[in-house]
This record gives C-alpha cells, sequence and structure tokens, in this order.
C-alpha cells in the first residue's frame, strides 16, 4: 500500500491532466468556431401523425473541428456555456436558423415553425428580449414561426425576471415550448403562470414507454396534463412502432424522432419536406 501512494497519485493527476487540456482544446476551439465557420445547422421534422403533416422544424447545432472531426453538442455546449462562448454561438444559432426559415418559407417551401434552443445562460443574459426582436427584424421571419426551447430549471430559477421576459416574448408573437420535459421539476402552477406553448416529452421517457410500466405511466400522465392545460405535446425520440402506437392510442400525436427522420443537413431539408411519409 505504501509504495501504492504516489503511484496513484501521479496516474490521478496525469488522468486530471489530460480532462483538463481537453477542457481548455475544446474551450479555444470554440472561441475560434464561429470565425472559422466549423458550425453548421441540421433540421429534424417534427411531424402530426394525425394530421399527416410535418408541423415544425429543430435547429440543432454541430461542430466540425479540424483534428477532433465532429464533436457532439452533448460534448462541447456545456463547455461552452461554462466558458461564455454560448452566447455569441447561440446568436449566430438563431440568426443562422430564422434566416435559413425565411429563405424555406419565401420559396414556398415552409410554412411551419422553426424551433431552436436556448441556453439557461444565453436567456439570461440582459438583452435577450432585444436580441430576439433585432434578429426577427433583420430576418424578416414573421415571430408565429420562431420557437424558442427552453428548459424547466432555467424558468424556476429567479422565476419573477424570467415571468416578464415570458411574457415579452409571447407578446411578441413567439413560441415557447418546454424541452426536455419530466426531467425538472416544474409545478403545474408555474406551467400556467409561464403561459408556454407546448411540452416536449423527453426521451428517455419515450425510449422504454413500451415496456416500462413507470415510463408509461409518466409520460401519459404528462400527456394529460398539457390537454388539461391546453398546451400542445411534443414526444421526442420516437424510433419505433411500438412507441408510436403506445402515443398515438395516448393521443400524443405530434412526434420528432429516427423513426421519421434524424436531423438532415440543410440541403436535404427540401427532400425531406416532401418525402417524410407519414401513417
Ligand atoms: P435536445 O434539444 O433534447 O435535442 C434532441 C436530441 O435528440 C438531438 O441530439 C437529436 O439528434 C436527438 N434525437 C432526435 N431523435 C432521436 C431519436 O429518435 N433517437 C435518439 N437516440 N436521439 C434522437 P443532438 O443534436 O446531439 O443534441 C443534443 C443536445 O444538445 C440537444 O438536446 C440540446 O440540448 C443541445 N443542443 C443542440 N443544439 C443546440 C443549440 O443550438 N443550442 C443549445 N443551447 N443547445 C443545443
Ligand atoms: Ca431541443
Ligand atoms: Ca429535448
Ligand atoms: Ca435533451
Amino acid at each position: 500500500a505504501k509504495e501504492d501512494g504516489p503511484n496513484k497519485f501521479r496516474f490521478f493527476t496525469e488522468a486530471m491532466n489530460v480532462e483538463i487540456l481537453e477542457r481548455l482544446t475544446l474551450e479555444n476551439g470554440l472561441r475560434l468556431a464561429l470565425d472559422r465557420d466549423e458550425l453548421f445547422l441540421v433540421y429534424q421534422p417534427q411531424v402530426n401523425i394525425s394530421t399527416g403533416t410535418i408541423t415544425g422544424l429543430e435547429a440543432l447545432l454541430r461542430w466540425q473541428h479540424p483534428q477532433l472531426g465532429l464533436v457532439p453538442p452533448s460534448t462541447f455546449i456545456e463547455v461552452a456555456e461554462n466558458s461564455g462562448s454560448i452566447v455569441p454561438i447561440g446568436e449566430w444559432v438563431l440568426r443562422t436558423a430564422c434566416a435559413q426559415a425565411k429563405k424555406w418559407q419565401d420559396a414556398g417551401l415552409l410554412a411551419v415553425p422553426i424551433a431552436v434552443n436556448v441556453s439557461a445562460v444565453q436567456f439570461r443574459q440582459q438583452g435577450f428580449r432585444e436580441l430576439i426582436r433585432e434578429v426577427l427584424h433583420d430576418t424578416g421571419l414573421d415571430p408565429q414561426y420562431l420557437e424558442l426551447e427552453l428548459t424547466e430549471s432555467l424558468l424556476l430559477t429567479n422565476a419573477d425576471v424570467m415571468f416578464s421576459i415570458l411574457q415579452d416574448l409571447r407578446e411578441m408573437g413567439v413560441k415557447l415550448a418546454i424541452d426536455d420535459f419530466g426531467t425538472g421539476y416544474s409545478s403545474l402552477g408555474y406551467l400556467r403562470q409561464f403561459q408556454v406553448n407546448r411540452l416536449k416529452i423527453d426521451r428517455s421517457f419515450v425510449r422504454d414507454v413500451a415496456v416500462n410500466p413507470d415510463d408509461a405511466a409518466i409520460t401519459t400522465a404528462i400527456i394529460r396534463m398539457a390537454k388539461a392545460l391546453n398546451l400542445e405535446v411534443l414526444a421526442e425520440g420516437v424510433e419505433n412502432e411500438a412507441q408510436l402506437s403506445f402515443l398515438r392510442a395516448q393521443h400524443c400525436y405530434v412526434i420528432q424522432g429516427y423513426y421519421f427522420s434524424k436531423p438532415v443537413a440543410v440541403d436535404q431539408v427540401v427532400e425531406k419536406l416532401r418525402a417524410v411519409s407519414i401513417k
């Protein structure tokens, strides 16, 4: 045990160094990513299985790093949040998604909202409302065609301030969704007060909905609650027929997931808008 000590210690610090080094690489890379044109968006359709139409598109961020390759958002979003890079990056995402949606609309290809993920760090920046107003003005996108995806935890800290920001966004005509719903701690009261348009049931509940009674119960409860509060509800991460028929039986008709389409590159969206077959 005695000679274990220094070895263990060295091993530990080496592992730590690697971790710190990786984070620094990501941090520095993210600072440069915008200027170097390494970021791009992919789009995933949201479909209504009862009307057979695409009801929206979610914009999802991708980072093509020159050495690391395609870095997934699960690796870099948190780093961007902690280092502050998420603020300029988030603004770029908003501008790019809205400009693209407007382009599709002008070409007569799209008449549904574009959904954009908003980080809590970005949302809490002074002037977030003004940024949204400016982006809509600059791109010419009608506010009803922008849906902001927010998380529960964002809404619960500093609720009064959040409430006033959400109210202004609603008055602007922007749509609001709560992302990953069920993983946070929203109370019914908050949901009413915040006047969001939509709940997105988190993929972790949808995954085993057809085989796990607990997940089935939670999903059913969320769907009923949404209906009772007059909110739209969408199920995320639908991959198979079994999940789909469960959701259909519970009257949850708006769905997003690999079953219909993975997120696709910008030049494949038009094709998708025509080709997604819904039944
Ligand atoms: P999210 O907002 O919950 O987005 C849904 C994630 O689930 C996406 O992962 C999507 O590709 C994936 N997904 C969709 N359908 C399926 C399915 O059927 N099966 C499985 N296994 N996965 C599915 P992605 O694109 O890797 O994004 C991960 C997370 O990163 C997002 O989760 C979101 O929290 C964050 N993110 C992505 N883009 C942005 C962005 O522009 N800004 C911010 N702040 N966060 C973003
Ligand atoms: Ca989302
Ligand atoms: Ca989600
Ligand atoms: Ca998620």
